[in-house]
């Protein structure tokens, strides 16, 4: 059969363009997954980055390491920003679902090579998540206390020692249960809870205190230096006038003209001040600066003065004492005016500290250590637990770890294709065969077989059920939840969406490029025989 020259050569393109799209994209997830993919669970290493200006981290965390990586290619990209979703979605499983995401497209294009079409694949592969979805709420348990601990621990497991995971996991706790009736975003748990590093004590001392503690001294201290709580009022801007400073300069000429100007000043401060004492207030609270001439007006007024606050913390202020920030002193009203139980000062390390109470739930966690690089260490450990504690209270749902809820979805969905029709069945295998990333990868970073150990705990479930996973430490198959290796359900069915939606755009970029040839599967013998 002789065909037309152009339609022979469009034909050709895009079939070409079609694979090699895919062959390309999936080349570049698969690389990126290749960079992380030895940080993976409690044996995973530690990978050190240098940056341009020769700082180094060292890290064992999958998102740390794709973020700071500097990748142009718009599929690893697309990965990276997968991977930045789930920390800030779930604040775990980065990792695992960059390596999900790269073998979903691995088993996509091994399908494509015998000739299923994208979109195919893209429905078997829609179908396949969301009965791995239901499988996981299937075999999710509810955590006991020791179950939610447990599971902290687990996210902490490879990252920093048991003994400061064990104290990070309590304070982590403590916050997220006085955050568990709160409404918020996904960044609640980090607005509200203000992390201060502390040089007065070693790791193990860390804590968690429920109010604010600031490093800040009072304008004035003729003003009392503690008090057993009363009214407080927070303005966005400062106690200043900042107007007539500037017209001071330009019009100056006598000293009766500046004395003028000082007498009015003082007035219009004195103004400001009024409205606040005829609101009861006895604590000020200012982002910017206090004039000179205000400290005797306050003082007189018997309200104690702080000045200089950054905004996030002047946040906290308003929902720890529910006073609403305002922009101007003058236009005060009784609703702004909030409450504090009480507030002190005191010197720690040579820095002056306040602490005020009240009682909404603003918290400051004070992570201690006795080097600058320990104390890094335990905020990033405090981060990691408090994001995952604050979702675990709220939703205490969790699943098998080592590997046991990714080998039973396989498991699973192997068995569930049988019920589907046609070509969905391979895509529907290509998802369970991916999601065996997970339980080999352990393995592989646990120095143990991979093949070996997939086998063994497949037969393992077959026998005991989905609850049995991989302990990397001691290389047995056993009991997650005996084992205390839990995973939270959250970040499981986050690394599921995340994964699938991920490998479907690529895929879909693919389907683009195969459009003109319809749904069937392209010919690919016929096209080698043509030649
Ligand atoms: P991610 O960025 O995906 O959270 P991690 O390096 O934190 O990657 O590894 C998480 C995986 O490690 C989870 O699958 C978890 O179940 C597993 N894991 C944690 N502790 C153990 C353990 N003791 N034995 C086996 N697997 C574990
Ligand atoms: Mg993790």
């Amino acid at each position: 059969m002789v065909e037309s020259e152009p339609d022979v050569a469009l034909e050709d393109t895009d079939r070409i363009e079609g694979r090699s799209a895919l062959v390309n994209n999936t080349n570049a997830a698969l690389a990126l997954a290749g960079a992380v993919r030895s940080t993976l669970g409690p044996r995973g290493s530690d990978k050190m980055l240098v940056d341009e200006n020769g700082e180094v981290i060292v890290t064992n965390d999958g998102v740390t390491v794709l973020e700071t990586a500097k990748v142009e290619h718009p599929t690893a990209n697309l990965l990276i920003s997968t991977s930045s979703a789930q920390d800030r979605i779930a604040r775990d499983g980065t990792t695992t679902s960059v390596l999900l995401t790269a073998e979903l497209l691995r088993n996509a294009l091994e399908l494509s090579r015998i000739g299923v079409h994208p979109t195919l694949i893209m429905n078997g592969y829609r179908i396949a998540a969301e009965e791995a979805q239901r499988q996981l709420d299937e075999i999710s348990r509810t955590a006991s206390e020791d179950q939610l601990r447990a599971t902290i621990g687990t996210t902490l497991a490879g990252k920093v020692d048991t003994a400061l995971a064990e104290t990070m996991t309590t304070i982590a706790l403590d916050a997220a249960r006085a955050l568990a009736d709160e409404d918020g975003g996904d960044d609640l748990e980090r607005v509200r809870v203000k992390r201060t590093q502390m040089a007065d004590g070693a790791a193990a001392d860390s804590e968690v205190v429920h109010g604010l503690v600031l490093r800040k001294q009072r304008l004035d201290f003729a003003t009392p230096a503690s008090s057993g709580g009363g009214r407080i009022a927070i303005i966005d801007g400062g106690l200043e006038t900042r107007e007539l400073k500037l017209d001071a300069q330009i019009e100056i000429r006598s000293t009766g003209v500046l004395a003028g100007f000082a007498e009015r000043k003082r007035a219009k401060l004195s103004a400001q001040v009024e409205a606040l004492t005829a609101l009861d207030v006895d604590l000020l609270c200012v982002r910017d600066g206090i004039a000179d001439e205000a400290a005797p007006l306050l003082k007189a007024a018997g309200i104690t003065a702080y000045r200089r606050f950054e905004r996030d913390d002047l946040e906290r202020l308003s929902v720890l004492t529910g006073a609403r920030i305002i922009r101007d002193a003058n236009r005060i009203t009784a609703e702004d005016v909030g409450a504090y139980t009480s507030r002190s000062e005191e010197k720690i390390e040579n820095t002056w500290h306040m602490r005020i109470d009240g009682n909404g739930a603003a918290m400051t966690a004070l992570l201690r250590g006795t080097t600058p690089a320990m104390r890094e260490e335990v905020s990033r450990a405090f981060d990691d637990a408090l994001g995952v504690a604050f979702r675990l209270v709220r939703e205490p749902g969790i699943l098998p770890g080592g590997g046991g809820t990714q080998t039973h979805l396989a498991r699973h969905l192997r068995a569930y294709s049988t019920t589907q029709k046609g070509r969905e069945q391979l895509a529907i295998e290509g998802f369970a065969d991916a999601l065996e990333v997970i339980p080999r990868t352990l393995a592989e970073n646990a120095g143990l077989d991979p093949i070996d150990e997939i086998l063994a705990l497949s037969a393992a479930q077959a026998s005991n059920g989905a609850w049995i996973g991989l302990d990397a430490m001691s290389g047995e198959k056993a009991d997650m939840a005996e084992a205390g290796i839990n995973d939270p359900l959250f970040v499981a069915r986050q690394a599921l969406t995340g994964a699938t939606e991920a490998a479907i755009s690529v895929l879909r970029i693919d389907d683009v490029l195969w459009s003109n040839q319809g749904p069937q599967t392209p010919d690919w013998s016929n096209q080698i025989d043509d030649d």
